[in-house]
């Protein structure tokens, strides 16, 4: 390097390392993160893109943009109510409260009266049985993969899970049932074909090496036509005649019945309908935590609850605080948006469509998360040009809307109307980037 090379000015990571806001930075950063935004820095000034003496502003600067978690929050405008790709359902007031107060040291596993260990997540375990009372007891694991796992492990591992052939599903991305509940050690028994599969198929297939009859609800796909199923009503004389237990697993996690999803199945009426035990997410319907949920005859669920693989998939102690606070608090954030009045969503995309102007249009939103294929939720959205959605999607906040049929379109089922403004001034900010960036390559309007 010549002497007279203007990056000899680079400032030294040593120097920058010290300076007192770098070094109150590294409080709340590690310090590695805060060495690899210096190193960062001065590489931009190595590379010309900065001067030397702006290498310490800008050093502050990166600090000041950073925390230590680098999720971005979003604005979910897109109407799918539980988001797969944006961590299915967001938390209620109640839940974010007792997640904070989970993060210390808490009594999960303590009774304060007596100084002694007490049973894990105790609490959880009341509110779910409060919630669903057929259920004798619950246990809660880490999600409801890691539910089916638990229960075909402890029931059936060496034997058979008898299921019909129209249940054989891909949840998503790649997660087959069939080979999850295969790599317990339990054999997969098909009954019945892809469209129809009747009592007798079952019966013909109970027997001595059946560990458990499963019924899956098959969440994300329709079967239409020439079609016929066994309810768990009409399986629970036979699992009772062979003294096996009969498993539903559910998926959605509607503990009782919404009359917004007729045809969305809950655990209430499936275990008084005759299951054994139900499985089901805690961060789809009920809108909580990650979370799989067991609830059902407590001599099956301790059973399962006295596995060795129990250990291995317990829920955090951030998850039970969070699923009872779920269930004792406030509608959950999925329950509003599922139940919200289209009046009122209309009021809003009008109010926003007015302050950006942009035309409503009708616009129907969905559960999502694999739940309801098929079931609109009516409601509306402020209809922007389709060049708007990566602008809104990197601005801050980041909102993501539906891009469809070349529009961005944006619904505000999903968006708390505390956020409103925000996305008002969100929209507005990419509308105006995106007319200064037509105006400025000369394109019309
Ligand atoms: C979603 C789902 C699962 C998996 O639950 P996770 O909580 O995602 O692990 C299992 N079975 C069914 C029917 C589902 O819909």
């Amino acid at each position: 390097m010549a002497l007279d090379d203007p990056r000899r000015l680079i400032p030294r990571t040593d120097q920058l390392m010290a300076l007192p806001p770098v070094r109150q930075a590294r409080d709340r950063l590690s310090e590695d993160l805060v060495r690899a935004l210096v190193r960062e820095t001065q590489d931009r000034a190595r590379r010309g893109e900065i001067a030397p003496d702006e290498v310490e502003p800008a050093v502050l600067a990166a600090l000041g943009a950073r925390s230590a978690s680098s999720l971005t929050p979003v604005l979910n405008a897109t109407g799918v109510v539980v988001h797969t790709n944006l961590g299915r359902a967001p938390l209620s007031a109640a839940a974010l409260d007792a997640l904070v107060t989970a993060g210390g040291y808490v009594d999960v596993e303590l009774d304060l009266g007596t100084g002694t260990r007490s049973r894990r997540g105790a609490a959880a375990r009341a509110a779910l049985l409060a919630a669903c009372p057929p259920a004798e007891d619950a246990l809660v694991v880490n999600n409801g993969a890691a539910a089916l796992v638990l229960a075909t492990t402890a029931l059936a591992a060496g034997r058979e899970v008898v299921i019909s052939r129209g249940e054989l599903v891909e949840i998503g991305a790649g997660f087959r049932l069939p080979e999850l509940i295969e790599s317990t050690g339990a054999r997969l028994r098909e009954v019945g074909t892809t469209n129809r599969t009747h009592l007798r198929d079952y019966a013909e297939a109970i027997g001595p090496e059946t560990g458990c009859l499963l019924k899956v609800h098959p969440s994300n796909f329709r079967l239409e036509g020439f079609t016929a199923g066994v309810e768990v009503g009409e399986l629970r004389p036979l699992a009772r005649a062979h003294g096996v237990p009969l498993v539903a697993d559910l998926g959605s996690g509607l503990l009782t019945p919404d009359p917004r999803l007729p045809s969305e199945p809950d655990a209430a009426t499936a275990l008084e309908g005759g299951a054994d035990i139900v499985i089901a997410s805690g961060d789809k319907l009920l809108g909580g935590p990650q979370a799989g949920l067991v609830l059902g005859a407590s001599d099956v669920v301790a059973r399962m609850a006295a596995h060795p693989l129990a250990r291995a998939v317990r829920a955090d102690k951030l998850a039970l605080a969070a699923l009872e606070a779920t269930l004792a608090g406030g509608p959950a954030p999925v329950v509003r948006a599922l139940h919200a009045d289209p009046d009122r969503l209309r009021d809003r995309a009008e109010r926003l469509g007015a302050a950006v102007g942009a035309p409503v249009v009708a616009h129907d939103g969905r559960v999502g998360g694999g739940g309801a294929p098929g079931v609109p939720l009516p409601g509306w959205a402020v209809r922007l040009p389709e060049a708007a959605a990566p602008l809104l999607r990197t601005g801050r906040p980041a909102v993501l809307p539906r891009v469809h049929d070349r529009a961005c379109l944006l619904d505000l089922r999903c968006v708390p109307e505390a956020d409103d403004e925000r996305l008002r001034a969100a929209v507005q900010t990419a509308l105006a980037a995106l007319a200064g960036a037509v105006d400025s390559t000369g394109g019309a309007r």
